[in-house]
């Protein structure tokens, strides 16, 4: 053992050899050492357990050491492919953005910007004025104010209005988004106190009415977004509610959660607020996120009166919930899109993927198969009809057909099969349904295809093949 011991190289003699070039090139050299040594450690506890019989190669040694170094500097954060057919996939990043978006976030971070400058004057300016122009055109809300998201949008609102005071809310509305993201907790957070009226399944106007005393501060409506409460039912719609407010000067908040800017007809029964449509009814604040259904960065979108809104912009707690250069630069692009909705629906991938036809989607799904096909002949895999969900809190109740593929593998189980798939370097991420692997193609970006049936064959020759 000594003498094995002693034919294990030296640190400094072994970076030496030809054999560190490639790395050496693309690691820093503290790294390699520090990756290096490690290796060499476990060489000699493995020579001292007899595990080793002999010392490894040098070309071993340096894979080894490459590994290492890859396990650390390989990002935590990475892109997946979405297979689920869940379009506003929270657990991976609900929206993906558009080109113009993208662009915008490119030139807005590879240059000064006029975040706090205003151009006119030559001197201090207001970094919430850049997506102002364009939400004001698009909902005709006096003014907006941009925070991280809409949970924090919800906190801003009632700690500014109602702190200390009441705000009455239907029992009905109490929702939980998910994530742990409960509205009763928030209100509760702000200092505002909970007015609840109503039942779970039915409130009225008079419920609201009775419940107003000298100490209501505001009257809240908030989308159910993820849930459903059908059959005998009651809510009351954000108008009257806002008539309601006038008659007794209060404000009336409406957190419509998800952000639709343009109708969807492929769904016409359609439960979600359309933003355009809520704002131009005069409510005095609206609030929404940027990157569920309006397909934009996470951010969170106060739009009303402006008297409301200033008083929010003064709060001194807005500093804490500041989006960056980068989410404003991102928002406004994805707005700017929404002045042509043709065009809207074309380039936000989030509508793009809504609105996909069935015959686009099975041609696709057809290639996919065909070239996973010509490569692994023998293996189960089929296409066929499948559903997708939106996600992200919206149309809970909605089964989109969509088109798609699945695998069942005959030498590993289904599971087996879905946990591989998901530790690959590009991680395919699919659900699992009837004992087989399913895969939609709708939620499979174009340029994703090619990865996607590289890294399947692979997986399934090595998986599924009948030798
Ligand atoms: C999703 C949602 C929120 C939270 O929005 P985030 O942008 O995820 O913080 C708040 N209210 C409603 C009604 C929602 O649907």
């Amino acid at each position: 053992m000594q003498e094995l011991m002693s034919k294990i190289p030296k640190v400094d003699t072994l970076l030496q050899k030809e054999e560190w070039k490639g790395i050496s090139e693309k690691y820093p050299s503290t790294l390699i050492k520090k990756a290096l040594n490690e290796v060499l450690d476990k060489v000699r506890e493995d020579i001292k357990n007899g595990k080793l019989l002999d010392v490894p190669l040098i070309s071993d040694i340096v894979a080894e050491t490459e590994k290492k170094i890859r396990e650390i500097v390989s990002p935590g954060l990475r892109k997946v492919i979405n297979a689920t057919g869940v379009i506003i996939h929270t657990n991976l990043g609900r929206s993906l953005l558009s080109r113009t978006a993208i662009d915008a976030i490119v030139d807005a971070s590879s240059h000064y910007t006029n975040l706090e400058y205003d151009l006119t004057k030559g001197k201090r300016g207001d970094r919430y004025v850049h997506c102002l122009k364009i939400l004001t055109e698009l909902t005709e809300a006096e003014d907006a104010l941009i925070v991280n998201n809409n949970a924090a949008a919800v906190y801003l609102v009632l700690n500014t209005l109602a702190e200390g005071k009441e705000v009455i809310v239907s029992r009905g509305e109490l929702v939980e988004i998910g994530g742990s993201f409960r509205i009763p907790d928030v209100m509760r957070k702000s200092g505002a106190k909970i007015r609840e009226v109503g039942t779970t399944n039915r409130t009225y106007l008079r419920d609201y009415e009775e419940a107003i005393n000298e100490n209501t501060a505001l009257i809240m409506k908030v989308h159910t977004s993820n849930f459903i409460v059908k059959g005998f039912t009651e809510d009351v719609k954000s108008e009257d509610l806002l008539l309601l407010g006038r008659k007794y000067g209060i404000p009336v908040y409406y957190d419509t959660g998800s952000g639709l800017f343009c109708p969807l007809q492929f769904f016409p029964d359609t439960r979600e607020p359309l933003i355009p449509f809520e704002s131009k009814k005069g409510l005095d604040i609206v609030s929404f996120s940027g990157d569920k259904l309006l397909g934009g960065p996470q951010a969170g979108i106060i739009i009303g009166k402006k008297m409301y809104v200033e008083l929010m912009k003064k709060n001194p707690f807005v500093r804490a919930l500041r989006p960056d250069k980068l989410t404003l630069a991102a928002l406004e692009a994805t707005l700017l899109l929404y002045l042509d909705e043709e065009k809207a629906k074309k380039e936000i991938p989030t509508l793009r993927m809504l609105t996909a036809s069935l015959p686009y989607l099975k041609k696709r799904t057809q290639r996919i198969v065909r070239a996973i096909r010509k490569e692994c002949g023998s293996s189960d895999i089929l296409s066929h009809g499948v559903y997708s969900e939106v996600g992200g809190g919206s149309f809970p109740d909605l089964k989109i057909p969509s088109y798609g593929f699945s695998v069942r593998p005959k030498r590993v189980s289904v599971n087996e099969f879905e946990r591989v798939i998901r530790g690959l370097e590009v991680p395919i991420i699919a659900r699992i349904e009837k004992e087989r692997v399913v895969f939609d193609t709708r939620t499979i970006q174009e340029d994703e295809e090619k990865i996607l049936v590289r890294e399947l064959v692979k997986v399934l020759n090595e998986y599924d093949s009948d030798e």
